[in-house]
């Protein structure tokens, strides 16, 4: 495991080599970003002693199970545990956080949809509508981060991708037409020859997410994944942004993390460890762009492996970082305050 070490001395600020452009229209700048991911009520409980260093965290329902379960299919819809939401809310409102959600959506509760399979996408649907009332009822916020399609073989990622597409311009139409608070976030994946996941996933390059979003309208947007980026040598943040801007799209949440070493197959593993400056490429880059374009930037790392203490330091240092940058006068101009 590689040592933790504080960030605060070591941040950038922004100067004259500035990259970072604003993607969002009308964003108005903000440091209130730092997120982490929550597998669960015992998961936030271990945590516990880093939140009050956050500003919001990004919900996986499909690790909330068994008593912590949040949905659940009745009559084949899907439908929001309310006590569980309840208690998820208290929560975040004790410790003024936000709450967004992560849907792989490769399993809702046990079952599987397909958003590349024209059959699943009235059951999908169903599924977003749910969403839609739980993120109103419960004061959540609109982002939610989608996987794109899985794939099998290497010729069928074409024809995948342009029936997602189709989806995805389907579902941006019906979350305009029923006013859902709903953003959705399609997010790059590791290259599948080199990552360990069971499943291969597309969207492991830019190309694979203009597909994606061509022709949809401004509820579908991009979550960038920092981790997923270094397992995949092809995949430029360069070309994804020169994508995005050319398609009037942006980043609306960021997976922030890092990547080393390989397993015992020779295979990188995603192991999603905590991203260090100086390790991982961008690393200033990912945090202006979270600032300047008020869009979450979530830690999404395994907690269960980090001592409480090493935890406290990241998620404290991660603070740091960000409040540096935010309050440094020669940043004031580019976050116009
Ligand atoms: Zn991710």
């Amino acid at each position: 495991m590689k040592k933790i070490i504080s960030l605060q001395e070591n941040v950038h600020v922004i100067d004259r080599s500035f990259e970072v452009r604003p993607l969002k229209l009308n964003a108005i700048p903000s440091n209130k970003i730092l997120f982490m991911h929550a597998k669960g009520f015992k998961h936030i409980k271990e945590c516990e002693h880093v939140l009050k260093y956050l500003d919001g965290l990004e919900i996986k329902p499909d690790k909330f199970i068994g008593d912590d379960r949040l949905f659940f299919w009745k009559n084949n819809r899907l439908q929001a545990d309310r006590k569980n939401f309840n208690r998820l809310s208290r929560i975040a409102v004790d410790m003024g956080l936000a709450l967004q959600t992560h849907f792989p959506m490769h399993k809702i509760e046990r079952q599987f949809l397909d958003m590349a399979s024209v059959s699943d996408w009235h059951a999908l649907l169903q599924v977003y509508e749910t969403y839609a009332e739980s993120i109103a009822d419960f004061n959540l916020s609109p982002n939610i981060t989608v996987h794109p399609p899985i794939f099998e073989k290497m010729e069928e990622i074409s024809e995948k991708l342009n029936i997602a597409n189709q989806f995805l311009i389907k579902l941006g139409e019906k979350i305009k037409a029923e006013r859902w608070p709903i953003i959705i976030g399609m997010e790059n994946q590791a290259d599948p020859f080199i990552q360990s996941f069971p499943l291969e996933v597309t969207g492991f390059l830019p190309e694979h997410l203009r597909v994606l979003l061509t022709g949809t309208n401004d509820t579908i947007q991009v979550t960038y994944d920092s981790g997923h980026r270094l397992l995949n040598k092809e995949f430029t943040v360069r070309e994804l942004i020169d994508i995005l801007v050319r398609m009037g799209k942006y980043v609306t949440n960021q997976h922030f993390h890092e990547n080393e070493g390989l397993d015992f197959k020779g295979k990188y593993l995603d192991s999603h460890q905590a991203a260090i400056q100086g390790n991982v490429r961008g690393f200033n880059r990912c945090v202006i762009r979270s600032i300047i374009d008020n869009v979450p930037l979530n830690l999404e790392i395994p907690t269960n492996l980090y001592s409480p203490l090493r935890l406290l330091v990241y998620v404290s240092g991660m603070r740091n970082a960000i409040d540096i940058v935010w309050n440094d006068e020669r940043n004031q101009q580019v976050f116009n305050r």
